[in-house]
């Protein structure tokens, strides 16, 4: 049996998104841009449905909901079709661990020409918002800081970000990919202009995610893509119907207060395992303003490959995020929040869901404490 403590990876499909889907993966076949029949009428009330229940979930109005393949296409479209329209030079603000689609993003706005400044974060991951403050005495366009990392979890202060960057005249995009799956999204009450969804990391099908553009701020993005009128034009190409309805249907299901309390006590066993397994243990991230099923810990003296790699096949975790296994080079996320070399190479982010039992903790544990002395065989 694998223990499966990847989540923020990928969360597996719940069977409420499958069984939403079943009908449009093979009876309900329409194109739902197809408005000469009724098949298409239908696929389209569908997705127009999915699109209502997704913005509830969030907190925006269902125009505002622009589907995307994914969170990196919606971090892409927030940043390079905020500039693509653009005739003057725009300032843009980061923060150092925005995941990479935001950060390769603002990369490639800069070398059209564009100003990027990154913001640091402190040790635990926390936007300084005095910092920001003073950066955005300077003229600034668009500033993008991500809801809750997914490396080492830490959530930012997103209301207070959006109130700064506001009173200071520019646009706030956050990714908001990881809080959604803790019910933690209200772009309303948060003031936010453009937000970043993916549907795999809340019990939601892979290939599809949505970026919410505030009506206020639509004017300001231009599209990227270009072939159809889809999607408010920013996002031309047919719309997957099966896969709205799976993300809407996860949306539905969303953790609230109580179930996300207990979730976060099952990772805090975890953790008080993690603490009592013989081997020097250290979170990383703020301890209290956290992600539910984050637990980015340093395993002092310990080679995070060498033990994933003993932990095949049976437990699932990572050394970070997904996006940068296969690439030698360390987290720009670790690195940014002032890890030693020798402390980012002994980091392993495990990573729980609400279906994550204290059964499963055990088991994680087992394999651990069975795994970790042979780290040091040769
Ligand atoms: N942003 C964050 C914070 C993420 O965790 C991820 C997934 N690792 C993405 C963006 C990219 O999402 P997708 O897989 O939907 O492209």
């Amino acid at each position: 049996m694998l223990v499966y403590l990847d989540h923020q990876a990928s969360t597996p499909m719940s069977q409420a998104a499958l069984n939403a889907m079943m009908p449009y993966l093979h009876a309900s076949q329409g194109n739902p841009h197809s408005d000469d029949h009724a098949a298409g009428w239908e696929a389209a009330r569908a997705i127009e449905l999915a699109r209502g229940d997704i913005a509830r979930a969030i907190g925006a109005d269902a125009h505002e909901i622009v589907f995307t393949s994914g969170a990196t296409e919606a971090n892409n479209i927030a940043v390079l079709g905020f500039v693509a329209g653009r005739s003057t030079k725009a300032r843009i603000l980061v923060s150092a661990i925005e995941h990479k689609s935001v950060l390769a993003s603002a990369r490639a706005a800069e070398r059209a020409g564009h100003e990027v400044v990154v913001l640091p974060v402190g040790r635990d991951g926390t936007l300084d918002l005095d910092l920001l403050q003073i950066e955005l005495t300077r003229p600034t366009d668009l500033v993008s800081v991500g809801a809750a990392n997914n490396e080492i979890g830490t959530v930012q202060n997103i209301s207070e970000i959006a109130r700064i960057v506001r009173k200071n005249g520019a646009l706030l995009h956050t990714d908001a990919t990881q809080a959604l799956a803790f019910n933690g999204v209200d772009v309303d009450a948060w003031g936010a202009d453009f937000v970043s969804f993916s549907s795999h990391k809340m019990g939601g099908p892979k290939g599809i995610g949505a970026l919410y553009v505030s009506t206020g701020a639509r004017p300001h993005l231009t599209s990227l893509h270009f072939g159809g009128e889809q999607e408010d034009g920013l996002r031309p190409g047919t719309v997957p119907t099966f896969l709205t309805v799976g993300f809407a249907a996860a949306c539905r299901d969303l953790p609230d207060v109580s179930r996300v309390a207990k979730w976060r006590e099952v990772t805090n066993a975890l953790l008080n395992g993690l603490k009592n397994l013989g081997t020097g243990v250290t979170l990383n991230g703020s301890s209290t303003e956290r992600h539910p099923g984050n637990l980015s810990v340093v395993f002092d003296g310990v080679e995070a490959d060498r033990l994933l790699a003993l932990l095949q096949p049976r437990l699932a975790a990572s050394r970070g995020s997904a996006c940068s296994s296969g690439m030698p080079e360390p987290s720009h996320v670790l690195a940014a929040i002032g890890m030693s070399p020798a402390a980012m190479s002994s980091t392993v982010r495990f990573s729980t869901a609400p279906q994550t039992t204290y059964a499963d903790v055990e088991h994680a544990l087992v394999l651990l404490r069975n795994s970790l002395p042979r780290t040091k065989d040769n």
